[in-house]
């Protein structure tokens, strides 16, 4: 068995910290198309061709991902039962594309074996949820979340579709916020809201709904969130007692001005399965970490 010291250094290695919502991100396949202009400058391309592959026309299972929240597993259920972490899935691709529809099922066994490991399926093709549950799914696997983006007032509908599913956590992920949506937008049976701003290379430019995205697809930039569209929705959500996680502002780089929104981090979460604990990472410098023993985990791609 392998000690609590060994497995922190193990997780530790294989972290994707890149995201301030999450602890890791597993992808079970890799690859996408674009389906609204949310995606427009879609960030997955920029990882997947450091590793040869294309962003978009195939999905490709992942070889070697599979087994990352197995290794979570051991660690919570060996020495902190109460414990769990959040784990962003599909993060280069869509958990509900069609193209991954054979190997959803094994997707779903592995998040079943994994309970510890609670799994933030976030998806722009909610009307193919319902469908493509499994069998035993019930009122929802207490370690799925679901949740879908809405970052403008043409995908607001998404919100009706996801509040229909059956899930232990239903949440919106307002990212790239591209207009404001906070008076269209209906909170009624969600339990998370995230919000934040588009980064990436490029011109800074304000959204225009007339202008057909597809027209567009291929220029880089990012489109201004303006904070006050923010800020009602954070007002929004906490007039509706729903957790609000405010992420960055638009900006060249993802992660900035976490704090812009008020002056102070908003990061809130729904409580974890079961009455337990969110996992708090071990600083890194009390987790040595022998060469040896960093073992080939992910095969790169998280
Ligand atoms: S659905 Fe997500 S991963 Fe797929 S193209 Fe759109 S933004 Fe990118």
């Amino acid at each position: 068995m392998r000690s609590r010291e060994q497995l922190e250094r193990i997780i530790l290695r294989m972290m994707n910290k890149g995201i301030s919502w999450t602890h890791d991100t597993l992808n079970f396949w890799l690859g996408c198309d674009k389906v609204s202009e949310e995606c427009l400058h879609c960030y997955i391309y920029r990882v997947l061709r450091k590793f040869g592959l294309k962003a978009w026309g195939d999905v490709v299972k992942a070889k070697s991902t599979w087994g990352k929240s197995y290794i979570w597993e051991e660690y919570f259920s060996e020495y902190c039962p109460n414990e769990y972490m959040r784990m962003f899935t599909c993060s280069l691709s869509d958990f509900f594309h069609k193209k991954a529809d054979k190997w959803r099922p094994m997707a779903w066994a592995t998040i079943q074996n994994t309970p510890h490991c609670v799994y933030l399926i976030l998806t722009k093709r909610p009307e193919r949820i319902l469908k493509h549950l499994p069998a035993d799914w019930g009122e929802g696997y207490p370690n799925v979340w679901i949740g879908c983006s809405i970052g403008s007032n043409k995908t607001v509908y998404r919100a009706d579709v996801l509040r229909k599913i059956p899930a232990a956590i239903r949440f919106l992920s307002c990212e790239p916020l591209i207009e404001d949506i906070a008076d269209k937008l209906d909170l009624t049976g969600i339990q998370w809201v995230i919000a934040g701003g588009e980064s990436g290379e490029g011109k800074e430019y304000l959204y225009d709904p007339k202008k057909d995205w597809r027209k567009m697809d291929g220029e880089t930039g990012r489109r201004t969130m303006d904070l006050r569209w923010a800020y009602k929705l954070y007002m929004k959500a906490n007039d509706a007692g729903v957790p609000f996680f405010f992420k960055q502002v638009t900006s060249a780089r993802s992660g900035q001005g976490a704090d812009k929104l008020t002056g102070q981090v908003i990061h809130e979460f729904p409580a974890p399965p079961n009455g337990g604990v969110w996992w708090t990472p071990p600083a890194e410098e009390s987790v040595q970490r022998p060469a040896e023993e960093l073992v080939q985990i992910t095969g790169g791609i998280a």
